[in-house]
């Protein structure tokens, strides 16, 4: 399940590349609330030219998930994703094949040696945090 931590990286790394694209952060709201403008003062988005309050708030949102906001999600889920690695935990040295979260070690009710010894080898990886940051990035198992 290695690839899932791969299509993850490959997520991040191009939500980055079109980060670095865009004009520099914070952006704000003009008082009017219906236009977007960058730290350099550059337009961002201009909503005024549509009427009613479902634009102003395309606009605050606009503002609210800026590059910034994006910039911090995006290096906390690269820190996820090493904290959440596949290993074989030193304790189940002898059961070749366990793998498990570095930080969740074994999922579910039951341990994992139990379920070593009565299934085989088994895999508790991905975890669920793994899981729920594929699913943010868009991948599904
Ligand atoms: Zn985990």
């Amino acid at each position: 399940m290695n690839d899932l931590i791969e299509k993850i990286r490959a997520v991040l790394d191009e939500d980055e590349r079109l980060l670095r694209l865009q004009c520099p952060w914070p952006w704000k709201l003009n008082a009017e609330e219906d236009e977007v403008w960058a730290a350099d003062d550059e337009l961002v988005a201009d909503a005024h030219a549509l009427s009613s309050n479902q634009q102003r708030n395309t606009a605050r949102f606009i503002v609210r998930f800026d590059p910034g906001r994006a910039e911090r999600q995006i290096a906390a889920m690269r820190k996820i994703l090493e904290l959440h690695q596949p290993c074989q935990p030193p304790d189940y040295a002898n059961a070749k094949g366990v793998i498990v979260c570095s930080t969740c070690g074994p999922t579910g009710n039951d341990s994992a040696l139990y379920m070593f010894k009565n299934e085989g080898p088994n895999f508790w990886y991905p975890c669920d945090t793994m899981l729920a940051l594929g699913e943010a990035s868009g991948i599904t198992p």
